[in-house]
């Protein structure tokens, strides 16, 4: 099967939240994820990617990705420190949704190079944004944090504890601002 993503058919917005709430709500189910986002730490996330298949390894080039090591089974090695210095959470979730996206079209024993150009990249990102602030809540913590017709967006940045170019995108792909 081909690794470039270039004859893949995009997986539409819709669906990619669908899974990501899916996903989402088995974590909560059993536990696995914290109500608040302040709290997701490398042992939360252990969990979560244990839970459905994975494998969360530490990396020996402070890079983050995923290899997918079985038919229905990857493991995510991932930076201890993120390009801004800080846990890079969504870097890990974004790999979790290169699992939950497109290990079936994976070759067993490869990484998924993810270049610029990859669509299947912005297809994790969105499903990263979807599970860490999903729809419904992002759009109660928005209406929350709307002073004077301004969205307070350092106040939306603490709720969530992310930064501003991820909760900028993900009130604009759900319309709350331009
Ligand atoms: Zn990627």
């Amino acid at each position: 099967m081909s690794t470039s993503g270039s004859f893949i058919k995009p997986n539409s917005r819709e669906f990619i939240e669908l899974i990501a709430m899916n996903m989402r709500h088995f974590f909560e189910k059993y536990n696995l994820l914290p109500k608040d986002s302040r709290a997701l730490d490398i042992n939360t996330l252990n969990g979560m990617i244990e839970a459905v298949g994975g494998k969360l390894i530490k990396s020996i080039d402070n890079k983050t990705y995923i290899e997918k090591t079985d038919e229905d089974a990857f493991t995510i090695y991932y930076a201890e420190i993120g390009e801004y210095g800080v846990f890079p959470y969504m870097s890990i979730l974004h790999e979790l949704g290169h699992a939950a996206l497109h290990l079936k079209e994976m070759e067993i024993g490869k990484t998924l190079d993810c270049n610029g150009k990859d669509l299947r990249h912005d297809e994790a990102w969105l499903f990263a944004r979807a599970l860490a602030m999903p729809r419904k809540n992002f759009e109660k913590v928005a209406i929350e944090h709307l002073k004077n017709g301004c969205y307070d967006i350092m106040g939306i940045i603490r709720v969530y504890n992310e930064g501003h170019f991820q909760i900028r995108l993900r009130g604009k792909e759900l319309n709350i601002w331009g």
